[in-house]
């Protein structure tokens, strides 16, 4: 009898049922995506490295949980649009989880997964008291007003209720996203629970409990990567040449505190197009020129330098090439063209595997992702704790204490890629999975 309920429940048959999708099933299949895929061969590889504890392993591949909300909002004409967003949590093992918020076309389950999955890692290496979260809404902000754009996001946490919390998970800006959309984030939980609460999200505005220097701390991040990572070189960052694609939170920022440190910046690009000027383009006046005007300002628009293509920044001759836009800007094609000594990451994920094993053999070298833009998540972290206690630092402090954490990053990154024998992206890697391995470890499995 045992025997026939056994087979009636899932011994043979479900080849016929499922058919083609027979391949899309399986553990994991819910986050399979491109990105999810460049996630996991990035962690494979330093788990293998560390020879991780098979366990353990099995335990980080694929988020702890994961929301996602169908939910109407109404448009400036009247019409009810639908929208689909998305909040994955990916290890609730350090404390609570912590992750930006992005407005995007692209935005997908597998894509915040894989998200999700670099902030745990992000906040292991920084030693920050977080698990990895991300969210977002897929819409193209530029075609929505910021009355619906208010709708979407108000709406869009509102969902959210239920997963998120100061101590549960806590949101961040990221792409298309900032101090507005943070400030109706807080405003919207805080709404729903009765009183105010900053702590729920950081990179609010500092009026609501914000703190100063988070707007620029992951573009300042990067750039005390980028010193540190040319004093063990011997070399300083005055002189270099300097080419960025993203023009927006990080992009911005870095460009103008690399050409304040005396960088030529040659070339810069966004959505709309790049502009190159191996001369060195007049960073405070196209800074000047994006912060003036009504609506959104395009490079394409910007009347100086050679126009080139979107992905053209990337190509330019020149030292550091600092990817600060979309993921997988860097795919194989690109590493071989490229003309640069140095990548660093300022997105997330922006080079493929494959890419990355191209220019190893090239001997370019690359700061990943997980150390370079790890300023952002760290200035969160100083906000937070400032919210929970009530009181604030003042701008100086925060880049004191964000400068000292970013160079002890990246010192124990290349202390652990000579350990290791392996590149700076797996040393990275690794050293984050050997705090959570610990972490693990410690607190076992539950019962
Ligand atoms: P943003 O929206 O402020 O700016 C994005 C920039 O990329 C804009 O200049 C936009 O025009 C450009 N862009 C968009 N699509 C493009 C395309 N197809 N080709 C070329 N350029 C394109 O976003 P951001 O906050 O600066 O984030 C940029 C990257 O940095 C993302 O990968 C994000 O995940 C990562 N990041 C951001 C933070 C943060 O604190 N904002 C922290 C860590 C990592």
């Amino acid at each position: 009898m045992a025997h026939i309920a056994v087979d009636r429940r899932g011994a043979g048959g479900w080849e016929d049922v499922l058919g083609d999708d027979a391949a899309q099933v399986g553990p994991g299949a819910e986050w399979r995506s491109q990105l999810h895929e460049m996630a996991l061969a990035q962690f494979h590889h330093a788990a293998d490295v560390l020879d991780l504890d098979e366990a353990v392993r099995a335990r980080l591949l694929a988020p702890r949980r994961a929301l996602v909300v169908n939910f109407p909002v109404r448009m400036d004409d009247g019409a009810v649009r639908m929208f689909t967003g998305y909040r994955v949590q990916h290890t609730l093992t350090l404390g609570p989880t912590k992750g930006g918020i992005r407005f995007a076309p692209a935005v997908s389950l597998g894509e915040c997964a894989a998200l999700a999955m670099w902030m745990t890692l992000k906040c292991a290496l920084l030693g920050l008291p977080f698990g990895g979260a991300k969210g977002g809404v897929r819409c193209d902000p530029n075609r929505l007003s910021r009355g619906e754009l208010e709708r979407v996001t108000r709406r869009y946490v509102s969902e959210l209720i239920p997963i998120i919390g100061p101590d549960r998970d806590i949101a961040a800006p990221d792409m298309a996203t900032g101090e507005r959309e943070m400030a109706w984030f807080m405003d919207t939980y805080s709404q729903q629970v009765g009183h105010s609460v900053p702590e729920i999200v950081t990179g609010k505005p500092v009026v609501l409990g914000g703190t100063e220097g988070r707007a620029a701390a992951t573009g300042l991040g990067v750039v005390y990567c980028i010193e540190a990572a040319l004093e063990r070189r011997g070399e300083r960052v005055a002189g270099q040449r300097v080419a960025l694609q993203g023009f927006g939170n990080v992009g911005a920022i870095v460009a103008r505190e690399l050409h304040a440190r005396g960088a030529h910046v040659v070339a810069v690009g966004d959505v709309s197009g790049g502009v190159v000027d191996l001369a060195g383009l007049d960073v405070p006046a196209l800074l000047m020129w994006f912060a003036s005007g009504d609506g959104p300002r395009f490079l394409r628009d910007w009347p100086e330098g050679v126009h080139v293509a979107r992905t053209g920044a990337l190509e330019v001759p020149c030292d550091i090439v600092i990817p600060a836009a979309l993921e997988r800007q860097i795919n194989a094609a690109r590493a071989e063209h490229m003309d640069c000594r140095m990548v660093v990451e300022g997105a997330n994920g922006p080079t493929t595997p494959e890419a990355d094993a191209i220019l190893a053999e090239r001997g370019i070298h690359v700061i990943p992702d997980v150390l370079a833009n790890a300023g952002g998540v760290t200035v969160s972290y100083y906000e937070w704790v400032q919210d929970q206690q009530k009181l604030s630092w003042d701008g100086d402090e925060v880049r004191r204490r964000l400068s000292a954490q970013m160079r002890a990053a990246l010192a124990r990154v290349a202390d652990a890629a000579e350990r290791l024998d392996t590149d700076w992206r797996t040393a990275s890697q690794a050293v984050a999975v050997e705090r959570i391995a610990e972490a693990s470890r410690l607190r076992a499995i539950y019962p």
